[in-house]
């Protein structure tokens, strides 16, 4: 208490705050009135306390009170314009970063800050995730790129076993790109404004000697509410108070600006921010998982298959509509949505609206393609469209049986094209195999061995597949650490049938655990996949389900997919920040390789694995009873596929083959108008290179002038690729991911030439 203030080498900004769930224990219904009142709250404070500053993030929110409450939403544009109401964060919503996909990490950028741009004439250039659970290692070249310089939590002092060393520091992302970072010195977003506050985060603070300035957030959070008189006046009351660091009401954003004035001294970290807990929201509440990637992959053919049409033939893409459907994709990718810890009404609401979602998009799209169909082939034909960026040959079950089909990159076939050149294979009891691999089962319908007919080596380590079922007496958030030391029951093996499907071998298998049913069938494809179409009829509580590939190679790392590229971790436990990471989140595929041969799990709406040592252990579905009795109770669908291949992942064909388990071909009829009279080519882009650049998304341009074309590179390598566009154009642009142009492409006889780094996101539009 013998200091003064003014002494101190530690200055605090304090700025009001409500953290607000958009759905958690309540449904979002509910949580548009709590936005309401937190606002009407804070308005009349603000009239109260004149040096009151306020801040709120989520455009989503600041939609709802517009809509429905418009006076009050005048009201917070006049505090805005007063410079006491800051407009935080640059996402649409606080969304989960784990296991929501690429574009739509992209569009949680472009979206939200297009709202705060237009409404409000606000520039957002922080990332606001205050208690989001954990952070991707994709996030800063995505920032970057948006024009978002800062990111603020507090999130990752909830981690069981290590403590993050520093609060001020440079992020880097995998790409090399880096942000400078503020992780919360008071551990809260909930502060008291009271003198311990101040107290707390002049003794946590980590970077007190490099850096001078530090962030509080005060107020009522969660189910929101916002700061009370009570907070305001501690706040006036510690103002120049003996023995307390100096404390004023400002905005973050000006805070974050003074702090990247002078950089020196800031310490690095490099790779994603993982969150020790809550690695079960990975996979609790998996149907809405299965629906976060259904939908993306939907939205992402639709606007595909718009985009093609809107230069191939005459039709208006839907715009407004789209955007209308990403925003409420979006919404369900807040941070207690997708990772599974709302209540009930939550996840029945959601999946209602992804139904419909869905359904919408798929008419769309056909009507797109239809469009685009009718220009090149006759009356009552059938076309056979590929949305990815790879040439695509599988065999399709016409009215004449099983057919073979080559359908070009992003292009089309007529189905008349397909060939009765089926490849041979078997499927008798307990066998699969074709030319490239045999799989054993035995009587208890475990795989016992894949033995790889061209490497000539057995894949496995042990029996693969098996379904083991866990006690499982955590929460939404969190199963034990050490559930592995427990006993486990198995699925028993009630039926199956061995078939020949066209050129697939397929065994179909029946199991079951008290009332609980799994059908799966088993299919060996000439791909060399082993793909397992899985339906499940979930009838208990409290247990979770996982099914384990032991493969022999000898690695202690293991690639996975996140957004625009991936990360490696490690597969032993020599450090307790290895062994924290005893579940791990992917996007569509994870693999084990060592120098020379490797196989991966990739999946179509699953994101929980546990890999230790050589072991690829999938999480199929979670059913602990708080905050929903009924989570994962009732039916499932989905595929996983094993994919043993020769050489490492980086000159295998995982990458192509996870985007083909998502992204099905279409089939489309012509109608009874269609001409044939366009000769031009059957696709929109051909995309040439080393094969490591792939184009993610094609999109109109936000101002409606142009294509958007978003690729990435997907090694961790240099490339170099050409990109030309079936369309006649007059200019193409490297743009920014909120659409501003950079520079103009390299571009000679109408097709784009261009490089791309390691992880490199590159967008570019063409008009
Ligand atoms: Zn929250």
């Amino acid at each position: 208490m013998d200091k003064k203030c003014g002494d101190e080498s530690l200055r605090i900004t304090a700025i009001g705050h409500s953290h607000l769930d958009l759905a958690w224990l309540w449904p979002i219904r509910e949580t548009k009135r709590k936005g309401a009142r937190t606002f009407s709250n804070v308005l009349r404070l603000m009239e109260r306390y004149p040096d009151f500053v306020f801040g709120a993030s989520q455009p989503q929110l600041y939609q709802w009170v517009k809509d429905g409450y418009p006076q009050l939403y005048s009201r917070v544009k006049k505090k805005v314009k007063e410079n006491r109401w800051e407009c935080q964060g640059a996402m649409w919503v606080e969304a989960d970063t784990n296991i929501s996909g690429a574009e739509p990490l992209v569009r949680q950028f472009l979206y939200g800050k297009k709202f705060f741009a237009e409404e409000f004439g606000v520039d957002a250039r922080s990332l606001w995730l205050p208690d989001v659970f954990g952070y991707s290692a994709a996030l800063p070249q995505i920032m970057k790129k948006s024009g978002v310089d800062y990111f603020v939590t507090q999130k990752l002092c909830w981690s069981q076993f290590d403590v993050y060393p520093h609060h001020t520091f440079w992020w880097q992302g995998i790409d090399g790109s880096q942000v400078l970072s503020h992780l919360l010195p008071e551990n809260t977003y909930n502060g008291s404004a009271m003198p311990r506050s101040l107290k707390k985060i002049e003794k946590n603070y980590k970077d007190n000697a490099v850096c001078e300035e530090a962030l509080m957030l005060f107020g009522i959070g969660d189910g929101a509410g916002g700061p009370s008189p009570f907070h305001l006046e501690s706040l006036k009351r510690t103002k120049k108070l003996n023995g307390l660091v100096e404390c004023e009401q400002g905005y973050s954003a000006d805070m974050l600006d003074r702090i990247a004035e002078d950089t020196h001294g800031y310490k690095k970290w490099v790779g994603e921010l993982y969150l020790e807990r809550h690695q079960g929201t990975y996979t609790t509440q998996s149907r809405i998982k299965r629906f976060n990637r259904k939908t993306e992959f939907a939205l992402r053919e639709t606007e595909f298959a718009c985009a093609w049409a809107s230069r191939a033939a005459v039709f208006a893409y839907p715009q407004e509509e789209l955007e209308a459907i990403w925003k409420e994709y979006l919404l369900y990718q807040f941070h207690d949505i997708l990772p599974g810890s709302s209540i009930n009404r939550v996840y029945k609401e959601a999946e209602e609206r992804f139904e419909i979602l869905l359904k919408r998009l798929n008419e769309i799209k056909k009507n797109a393609y239809r469009a685009v169909a009718e220009q090149y082939a006759e009356a009552n034909e059938s076309m056979v469209f590929n949305s990815l960026p790879f040439e695509v040959t599988t065999q399709l079950k016409t009215t004449a049986g099983y057919r073979k089909i080559t359908v070009p990159a992003m292009g089309m076939t007529n189905l008349k094209e397909c060939t009765d050149d089926l490849a041979p294979c078997v499927a008798q009891a307990c066998v699969l195999e074709n030319s490239k691999l045999r799989v054993l089962f035995n009587e208890q319908g475990e795989i016992t061995s894949i033995f790889d007919l061209e490497s000539e080596r057995e894949v496995l380590q042990a029996n693969a597949n098996i379904f083991r079922v866990y006690n499982d007496r955590g929460d939404a958030w969190d199963m034990r650490v050490n559930y592995t030391d427990d006993a486990f029951e198995t699925m028993r093996l009630d039926r199956c049938e061995w078939s020949v499907e066209g050129e697939n071998a397929v065994c179909t298998q029946v199991f079951t655990y008290g009332a609980s049913v799994l059908q799966q069938r088993v299919v060996l494809t000439q791909d060399g996949l082993v793909k397992f179409e899985t339906k499940m009829d979930w009838r208990e509580r409290d247990r979770m389900v996982r099914t384990a590939f032991p493969v022999d190679v000898l690695t202690n790392e293991v690639e996975c997919d996140i957004q625009f590229g991936s990360v490696k971790r490690a597969t032993n436990e020599n450090t307790t920040w290895q062994y924290a990471q005893y579940e791990i989140c992917a996007q569509k595929w994870v693999d084990l390789s060592q120098a020379d041969y490797g196989a991966a799990v990739l999946n179509n709406g699953k994101y929980g694995y546990r890999c230790k040592d050589n072991v690829i252990d999938i999480d199929l579905l979670r059913s602990p009873s708080y905050p929903d009795v009924a989570a994962d109770y009732g039916e499932h669908k989905f595929t996983y596929a094993f994919y043993p291949h020769r050489g490492n992942r980086m000159n295998s064909a995982v990458v192509r083959l996870a985007y083909q388990l998502n992204a099905p071909l279409t089939v489309v009829k012509t109608g009874e108008t269609a001409t044939g009279a366009e000769p031009a080519l059957p696709r929109l882009f051909e995309l040439n290179g080393d094969g490591s650049a792939v184009i993610e998304s094609v999109k109109l341009a936000e101002d409606g002038k142009g294509i958007v074309v978003r690729l990435y590179e997907t090694n961790g390598a240099s490339c170099a690729f050409s990109l030309t566009p079936s369309f006649a154009f007059s200019r193409a642009s490297e743009v920014d991911l909120m659409e501003r142009e950079l520079t103009e492409c390299d571009t000679k006889n109408g097709t784009i030439h261009a490089k791309l780094k390691p992880f490199e996101i590159f967008s570019i539009k063409i008009s």
